[in-house]
């Protein structure tokens, strides 16, 4: 037969393709081998480090395009460069005997890297290499390095580098060990897993070219390639992060009398069996920055153990903790104490479709989010794949906090996710929520048990794994006392309903449908069993949605408490400056609202041109609003000035808020409107002025010039600008059609302006509200007619005019 061996054309691939097809010629001298050169992208992009190029297959994909097509039938790579697994209809023969795996330096001048002077400059393009260096000495600077053995060396010369770091396996295969300066051994630097380990690779089904390969293999480098990328692949398997393994005989480290023991895993020998051969596995794992590292022994005879011990002992050492936390029902509030604070400090969140987003908006800005939704069954990712991902994400952050609806465990899974960590060695804490099952009915005045109507209840699903009706004891609950409740069941509620009629209920059993609940979309319909399907078809409920059979059904009518507030049913549109949830929104839906946010601008610091001698020499400060008191404070810690250098200083605030938020820094303002707006503030400042006084407004950037025309001529009035507020484009998808609104809600003249940019015939569409005159005479002006103004301009008061009436 006659058999192509295909191998990248560098020259040490070709060595190595060399040498198996030697070792073939001579062990097969009937069968034919030659050898064909394939270039692929690794060979091609040179000026990049290899983990910006993309992942292990660099090296490696067109040459498995070639097995598969035919042109070649044996492939020959460099183990350490193979993805965890072999591409589809593709398999590794066994490992043939390893080259030397250690790393070696070579070094211009000096022959050490114990005579290397300190801060000399080493050059090498793996992160494992680098920094595993400095944990040897921490001064010695690392540079990028790339290219072939030759480039390396040639570079090495040319830019004067103190030495450069190489695998030894290469340069003896190249014949080039003279020019090794030292070799590391495992206990300085643990290699690349399977490093100086040759991967043949052939086609799925050659059983005949399989055994002639395999005949010529070795056994313990089998076992060393199985152990070593068996870690690599518990650890994710990527180039981008450094890793490293190395397996070794027990009695080849004893014979070398420094080797150090491992005090915590030395106690794992008791396991291993007398005449079992014993093995060692040394592995390292770092985060992309070397921040976190974790260096590993564990000691055995099974490598697919070994490696999967030393993978757990690493996460043992180096991962943070996951955070099992249940969201609640819907409400945002309705989550634990506990919960949101673990969301406030939370470094990376997981999350499913039923978190709201008002939780996330806690986490802080750095925080990576994650969605890995189920919407409906068409499942974004997959069990098995966010459990990976759980535990990928323990080894970046210290907090991955994983976000589920309702609680953990009622049928959320949790359980599963808890197993795969701790099978992994990963710490995880549950911080249980309250399920949707009690919230839910609670929320639409159904208390799930009740004294003389329901002595305990049933909580089930109504999904079976296939996505059919649930295997369900339906004779259990229509023979017994207990409230019933189905959760998944939306679509299956005529189904239930005739499952449990046909068992013996009644038809005449109260039974309802709460579909969205503790949401402000909540909503519900009541019948009996034999109703309910169609009622619920009717009214076009939407999941989530739980299906709550039993007589405390009819105890609605009068717990009812939260589908009839005041702005039940009505929803509104706030455009608002910053990221998080205005207080004017939450006073709303305290009543009952829906409401939507859009971010029209942000805040952003300005300039703050003030020294505290200027400062000294102001006889009053003005404040319009809350973000001037922030932020013109922040700039006054900053410069770290005293607050007793404004004892003698009076203020002025326009309104309740800010000046709130002046008493929350022990400031009373002087002087507050009895109108909280700009007109009656200059109306009030002027009463106080005789003319000579320095008086300081503390503004935003692109504030109205209003206080400084009025007052100017009573005092010497000076602007400082302290914040911006910058326009942020609105992001409009996401929010209902504007005619399903029952109102904007305008709280400055810079977010009417941007919104109705990027808005058409608000005025035709929509009602709209204003917090006060400033605001409404930029509506007027922008042609808006009808406008409704809160009589008190305040966030407490523009809630006030939405509740109550209509009338202008
Ligand atoms: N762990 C969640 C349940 C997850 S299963 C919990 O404890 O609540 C998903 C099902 O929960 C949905 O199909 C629905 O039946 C129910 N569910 C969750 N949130 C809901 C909500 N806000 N309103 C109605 N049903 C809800």
């Amino acid at each position: 037969m006659k058999y192509r061996i295909g191998t990248r054309g560098s020259k040490l691939a070709l060595t190595q393709a060399e040498y198996v097809c030697g070792r073939l010629r001579e062990a097969y001298p009937g069968d034919d081998f030659e050898i064909q050169m394939i270039k692929t992208r690794g060979d091609v992009i040179l000026d990049k480090p290899l983990h910006e190029i993309g992942d292990k297959g660099v090296f490696v994909k067109e040459i498995e395009e070639q097995l598969l097509s035919g042109a070649i039938q044996i492939a020959v790579h460099s183990m350490k460069d193979m993805p965890s697994s072999p591409a589809p209809g593709l398999v590794f023969t066994k490992s043939w005997k390893r080259e030397d795996p250690r790393d070696v330096l070579i070094l211009r001048e000096k022959k050490s890297l114990q005579e290397l002077p300190q801060g000399a400059v080493i050059g090498t393009g793996s992160k494992r290499r680098e920094f595993q260096l400095k944990r040897l000495r921490p001064d010695i600077r690392v540079v990028g390095i790339r290219g072939n053995v030759d480039t390396r060396i040639r570079k090495m010369e040319e830019e004067k580098l103190d030495g450069i770091l190489l695998a030894a396996a290469g340069l003896h295969r190249l014949g080039m060990e003279d020019r090794i300066s030292q070799y590391l051994e495992p206990e300085e630097m643990i290699s690349a897993p399977a490093q100086g380990i040759l991967a043949l690779e052939i086609r799925e089904g050659e059983q005949r070219l399989l055994d002639m390969l395999n005949e010529l293999s070795d056994e313990e480098t089998e076992l060393a390639a199985k152990a070593e990328r068996g870690f690599l692949q518990q650890m994710g398997g990527s180039c981008h992060i450094p890793v490293g393994a190395i397996f070794r005989p027990r009695e080849e480290i004893e014979e070398q009398s420094d080797a150090p023991g491992s005090e915590e895993t030395e106690g794992r020998l008791d396991v291993i069996q007398k005449d079992q051969k014993v093995y060692r596995l040394d592995a390292m794992f770092g985060d992309e920055t070397g921040t976190r590292q974790a260096y590993v022994t564990v000691y055995g005879a099974k490598p697919e153990d070994m490696a999967e011990e030393a993978a757990k002992e690493v996460r043992r050492k180096m991962a943070g903790k996951v955070i099992l936390l249940g969201a609640g029902p819907g409400d945002p509030e309705l989550i634990t104490v506990k919960g949101l604070e673990a969301i406030r400090k939370a470094d990376c969140i997981i999350y499913d479709r039923l978190a709201s987003p008002e939780l996330l908006a806690q986490a802080k800005p750095q925080c990576e989010k994650i969605y890995v939704g189920k919407a409906n069954h068409h499942h974004t990712m997959k069990q098995a794949e966010i459990n990976r991902l759980l535990v990928q994400k323990s080894m970046e952050y210290d907090k991955t906090v994983r976000l589920k609806g309702g609680d953990v465990y009622v049928f959320g899974r949790g359980g599963e996710e808890g197993l795969h960590l701790r099978r992994h060695g990963v710490e995880f804490e549950v911080i249980p929520g309250i399920s949707s099952c009690i919230a839910g009915p609670a929320y639409a005045g159904i208390p799930i048990t009740h004294r003389g109507k329901a002595l305990g209840f049933h909580v089930v699903t109504a999904h079976d794994r296939r996505d059919e009706l649930a295997d369900i004891d339906f004779a259990a609950m229509a023979g017994g006392k207990e409230t019933c409740v189905f959760l998944m069941g939306l679509s299956k509620v005529g189904e239930i309903a005739e499952k449990l009629t046909e068992a013996g209920m009644p038809g005449s059993t109260k039974a309802a449908v709460i579909s969205q609940a503790t949401t402000s979309r909540q909503q519900t319909c009541v019948s009996d069993l034999l109703h309910i399907a169609e009622e619920v078809k009717n009214a076009n409920l939407v999941s989530p949605a739980l299906i709550i059979v039993g007589e405390v059904v009819s105890l609605r009518e009068e717990l009812n408490f939260y589908e009839n507030r005041p702005l039940s049913g009505k929803q509104y549109l706030i455009p608002r400056i910053g990221t998080m949830p205005t207080r004017l929104g939450e006073l709303l839906k305290a009543q009952g609202a829906l409401v939507d946010e859009v971010q029209v601008g942000e805040i952003v610091r300005g300039p703050g041109d003030f020294t505290a001698k200027q400062l000294s020499r102001a006889d009053w400060l003005i404040f319009t609003s809350k973000n001037g008191v922030n932020s013109f404070f922040r700039q006054f810690r900053e410069k770290e000035m005293d607050m007793r250098s404004l004892a003698f200083v009076k203020i002025a605030a326009i309104g309740g808020k800010t000046a709130e938020t002046l008493e929350e820094m022990g400031l009373y303002a002087d002087l507050i409107p009895e109108d909280f707006n700009s007109d009656a503030l200059a109306e009030a400042m002027k009463k106080q002025l005789t003319g000579s006084e320095a008086v300081w407004y503390l503004k935003a950037g692109n504030g109205d010039g209003h206080l400084k025309e009025t007052l100017s001529a009573y005092c010497r009035f000076e602007e400082i600008v302290v914040y911006e507020n910058c326009k942020v484009e609105p992001k409009l998808d996401g929010l209902a059609p504007l005619e399903d609104y029952d109102g904007i809600l305008f709280t400055c003249a810079s977010s009417a302006k941007r919104l109705m940019e990027a808005m058409e015939d608000v005025q035709k569409r929509c009602r709209i509200y204003s917090i006060g005159p400033k605001t409404t005479s930029f509506l007027k002006k922008s042609g808006i007619t009808s406008v409704l103004e809160a009589e008190c301009s305040t966030y407490d008061g523009l809630a006030e005019r939405v509740m109550h009436g209509e009338e202008n």
